[in-house]
């Protein structure tokens, strides 16, 4: 007999002999392999009585060791592989293999944990009123009597929260597993989970992977969440893979969010997945959402519009709390008064931020920092001036104009210890981004103000408008029932804004799939992002065009290539193809044969993004 075994590094599966004293269960197991002069530990994939390859001195298995994953398990490894454009190796070493090494787990564990009884594949979707609403659904799914769950939430904060009540219900039974744990931490949590101790797991996007034998529900927390999307091979969506992964195991899939994703409700619409009612949830009041027109006035009108500011005045003088939000870091940018030209980073082509207090100009991308140039670039004057806002502007008008002290937010460690040391007499106001605020569950405040809206809303992305309303959506969790968003905007009379003021999701999705319908975007195609990475001199662009137009598909559209800003250090130039199809097949095997022409060629780095976020 032979087995394929595949290794947790970018080839392959490999075709081994079997001893003929192997047990009779050998997918699935870990064994010790030579590979390229090593002993190598890798996982068996498959066995066969009739290899591929013949004539060979085919080697031999050296050391074999307990099963790691199921028959289903394989299953899934094999369709993350294929559907991520990613050799299996990659799969596994993002699915807890080197962990599961070094556990070393002792004694015999069987293949497939106990049959509990007859198991049925079924996604349900739950637009939950409120994050409350979130956690109550998923313990409705939880009984004490469950075997076999992963619940998967987007941040660790999240779990966190979470872990302790369902530590009551399952005791030792439960494991966490996230990016944070040490390695020791992780490989215990691991070994826990190949052994049988540990059923019910807990974690960030990872912990779809879990080397559960058996799985009965897969939970997915704030479904919407970008965080669940992989940036490294394979750039898995850990939303889509549950979905598959429960369709392998015959396990119920539960998404939830307050705001679900587009994709996720058109599933539901086309009966795909079961829509769970929120009638059982008491009505849930949220807060008031207003929407403010910019200050207009020119010259030193401050940023904060006057409505805003009553508020905020409003707050102070019943010692409430505040929080002011707006997605920019820094103080501004610096723009040229006579030609309007804005400092950028010549090599990303994204504009400098001007940080006040280092007196610098920064690029938040590549990192690059310098003094304000004195003159401008393109009109050689000398009217180089701060313009747009950053979140230490925000901090320095609110400080000036309230007379009071702010505390500023970005990064995600400014966070510790949680809760926030907000007492309300010392620190009212908080300023952020918006990215920081995901991190602000736990507080409530009494109002807030989001600026610059119309710049998330006007991204040159197909999904500019659905990030928005989940935006403002996450951002209206953090505010006391009865308080206020303000939304401050140029352009008061925008569709999107209505629908979020009214928090109109029916609205918002039958809009938004009209006009992805009208433009082809998914839910109604498949999208695959090629971003090609090179070194100068050679001519990539000419060459990628003849290989793209040596080959017309029926049914599937090319875009690219284009030049776009580098990606990864070493290599200066970067490329990109957008490939698009209303069919999965035609574009996944369109996909792969690129894949193979473009990684024939020397001194390049491929990037194959299938479902990518960011279009
Ligand atoms: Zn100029
Ligand atoms: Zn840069």
């Amino acid at each position: 007999m032979y087995a394929d075994v595949a290794f947790p590094i970018k080839l392959p599966p490999l075709t081994y002999k079997l001893p003929v004293v192997a047990p009779p269960d050998m997918e699935g197991r870990i064994v010790k392999a030579p590979l390229m002069g090593k002993s190598r530990y890798g996982l068996i994939v498959a066995v066969t009585d009739n290899p591929d390859f013949k004539g060979k001195d085919i080697k031999a298995v050296q050391d074999i060791r307990y099963h790691f994953v199921s028959g289903n398990g394989i299953k899934f490894l094999k369709w993350i592989s294929d559907y991520y454009l990613a050799p299996i190796g990659i799969a596994l070493k993002s699915g807890f293999f080197e962990e599961a090494v070094k556990s070393e787990v002792s004694g015999q564990y069987p293949a497939v944990g106990e049959k509990i009884k007859e198991k049925k594949y079924e996604t349900f979707l739950f637009h939950a009123p409120s994050i409350h609403a979130e956690h109550a659904q998923l313990k409705e799914f939880l009984n004490s009597d469950v075997r076999g769950v992963i619940i998967l939430a987007p941040e660790i904060n999240e779990i966190e929260r979470i872990a302790p009540d369902l530590k009551k219900i399952f005791g030792e039974r439960l494991c966490v597993i996230h990016s944070k744990l040490t390695k020791a931490k992780r490989t215990d949590a691991v070994k826990k989970i190949i052994s049988g101790e540990s059923d019910i797991v807990i974690g960030t996007r990872s912990a779809v992977f879990a080397p559960l034998k058996n799985i009965s529900l897969i939970a997915v927390l704030g479904e919407h969440s970008p965080s669940y999307k992989a940036e490294e091979s394979p750039g898995y969506n850990a939303r889509d893979a549950a979905v598959m992964r429960g369709f392998i195991e015959k396990a119920c899939v539960l998404l939830s969010s307050v705001s679900p994703s587009i994709e996720s409700v058109y599933n539901a619409k086309i009966g795909k997945y079961t829509t769970l009612n929120a009638d059982s949830h008491p009505e849930t009041k949220r807060p008031r959402i207003k929407i403010v027109g910019e200050n207009r006035t020119k010259g030193k009108a401050s940023t904060i519009a006057g409505e805003v500011l009553k508020e905020a005045k409003n707050t102070i003088s019943k010692k409430g709390k505040f929080l002011f939000l707006i997605n920019r870091k820094g103080y501004s940018l610096i723009r040229c008064e006579d030609c309007g030209h804005t400092v950028q980073c010549k090599k990303c082509g994204i504009p400098l931020v001007f940080y006040k207090a280092k007196n610098a100009v920064r690029c938040n991308y590549c990192g690059l920092e310098k003094n304000i140039p004195e003159s401008c670039e393109e009109c050689k004057g000398f009217a180089m001036k701060p313009a747009g806002t950053g979140t230490e502007k925000i901090k320095e008008e609110v400080e000036e104009l309230l007379g009071t002290k702010t505390l500023l937010l970005e990064k995600e460690r400014s966070l510790s210890p949680s809760p926030l040391p907000l007492a309300p007499d010392i620190l009212p106001f908080v300023v952020g981004t918006t990215y920081a605020a995901k991190k602000l569950r736990d507080e409530k405040f009494d109002a807030a103000a989001l600026f610059n809206i119309d710049q998330t809303l006007s991204q040159p992305d197909f999904r500019a408008y659905e990030r928005t309303f989940q935006q403002v959506t996450q951002i209206a969790g953090t505010i006391n029932p009865d308080g206020s968003l303000f939304l401050q905007t140029w352009n008061p009379k925008n569709r999107i804004l209505r629908f979020i003021k009214n928090y109109d999701f029916h609205g918002f999705y039958d809009y938004e799939l009209s006009q992805r319908k009208m433009l082809d975007y998914p839910p109604f195609s498949k999208i695959v992002l090629f971003n090609i990475s090179y070194k100068k001199g050679i001519n990539l662009s000419d060459d990628v065009r003849n290989m793209i137009e040596a080959e017309e598909i029926k049914g599937l559209e090319v875009l690219g290539p284009v030049e776009i800003p580098p990606i990864l250090k070493s290599y200066p130039r970067c490329i990109q193809i957008l490939l698009k199809s209303k069919d999965s097949r035609i574009l996944h095997s369109y996909a792969r044969r690129l894949l193979d022409k473009l990684e024939k060629i020397k001194d390049v780095k491929i990037n194959a993004d299938v479902d990518p976020l960011k279009v």
